[in-house]
């Protein structure tokens, strides 16, 4: 590599070249300078001592010699001085500001590789150690949604793995004949068939839900219409399993800032859950009050209820309490993650309580408030 290419490629370098050209021109201008200068303040005050010393003329030529001398020997010193320090100043600085950047550089390549555990030391406390910072940041990022997407797809094969092992069961239970031909064999395999479907369906609006592209517009919407709407919506199902549903939203509340389609999914997907899992006889109410700044929506029902270990997880994707009750009911566990992502897309939050197995759910969503 020639010195012109060394130069370009290496900060280290350019740095001490940009030193030094400040001390050649600082050198320069002060020898030029002073070259100009000195020879005219000199005769002056030659000129006056030679007035008051008589004609003397050698002793002015030595003095101004001797002058000069001493001039060209302290630029000298003062210009190796300048470029030992310049040289130890860019030894100081390549190592605490190029090293750290060296580093980076040959962290991302091995992210870029496909490793998303490096992670670079915080060299300091100023914009070099912002810029670590913020790329351990990117790193962690990255690593958390690569490992959700490796989670995502062990999560769906294994979700597809069941109803397709049943329907090919089936098929091959007709084929051979161990099967009767009759309309129930048929029957189950279109039902697992229709579990699929729904499966597949839940997981677009998911995937489309965690990018963040389901659209969402948010406007001022009165809550006694939001719930009162989810709830006509669901009515009948209600009165066929004999489950009493009540809306009781106080007067007074302000508006919420929401969009009433999401939010009536969400309220919907709620309701839907609290009459499959409250059996019949039960009761299921949408309460609304109004907190700091917000509207919290409830909707509470008399339930089979959430043992409190399961409560933290029931947002979570495919999560189902009860594997085999949920899988008969086609609830595939991704309906309250959906519900979650859209309300938070409003900037509210939604979370759940229960007193425990048999004793009632409560899911509760917290919008703002139109102020
Ligand atoms: P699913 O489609 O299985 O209902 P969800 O994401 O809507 O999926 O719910 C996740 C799990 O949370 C359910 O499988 C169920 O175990 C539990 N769950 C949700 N709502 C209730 C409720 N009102 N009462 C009791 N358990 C509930």
């Amino acid at each position: 590599m020639t010195a012109l290419g060394m130069l370009r490629r290496r900060l280290g370098w350019k740095l001490l070249a940009s030193y030094l050209l400040v001390i050649l021109v600082g050198a320069v201008v002060l020898w030029t300078t002073a070259q100009a200068l000195a020879p005219a303040a000199l005769s002056q005050h030659l000129a006056l001592m030679a007035r008051v010393l008589g004609e003397r003329s050698e002793l002015g030529a030595a003095l101004f010699g001797s002058v000069r001398g001493a001039m060209t020997t302290a630029l000298a010193v003062a210009t190796v001085a300048a470029i030992l320090t310049a040289v130890a100043v860019s030894l100081f600085v390549t190592r605490r500001i190029v090293a750290p950047i060296q580093a980076m550089a040959r962290a991302s390549t091995r992210i870029a590789a496909g490793r998303y555990g490096e992670r670079v030391p915080v060299p300091s406390a100023d914009e070099l150690g912002e810029l670590a910072t913020h790329f351990n940041q990117m790193a962690e990022t990255l690593e958390r949604i690569e490992a959700r997407r490796r989670d995502l797809i062990a999560d769906v094969a294994h979700e597809l793995r069941t109803p397709l092992a049943s329907i090919a069961g089936y098929m091959e239970g007709l084929l051979d004949g161990v099967m009767p031909a009759q309309p129930e064999t048929f029957h189950r395999a279109h039902r697992e068939a229709i579990r699929l479907q729904r499966l597949v369906d839940d997981l677009q609006e998911l995937s489309r839900a965690e990018a963040g592209q389901v659209p969402v517009h948010p406007r001022p919407v009165e809550v006694r219409g939001l719930t009162e709407a989810a709830a006509t919506r669901l009515r009948p199902q209600f009165d066929d399993k004999d489950v009493a549903l009540t809306v009781d939203v106080p007067r007074g509340l302000p508006p919420v800032l929401a969009d009433p389609d999401r939010i009536g999914q969400v309220l919907t997907n709620l309701l839907g859950n609290a009459l499959q899992y409250t059996p019949a006889g039960g009761r299921v109410e949408i309460r609304a009050r109004r907190e700091d700044g917000s509207v919290a929506i409830a909707v509470v029902d008399t339930g089979i209820g959430i043992p409190a270990e399961h409560l933290p997880h029931v947002f979570d994707r495919f999560y189902r309490v009860d594997r085999s009750r949920a899988r008969a009911s086609g609830g595939s566990g991704i309906g309250l993650t959906i519900a979650r992502h859209l309300v938070e897309a409003h900037g509210g939050s939604i979370h759940a309580e229960s007193a425990g197995p048999g004793r009632g759910s409560t899911f509760t969503v917290t919008l703002p408030a139109v102020p």
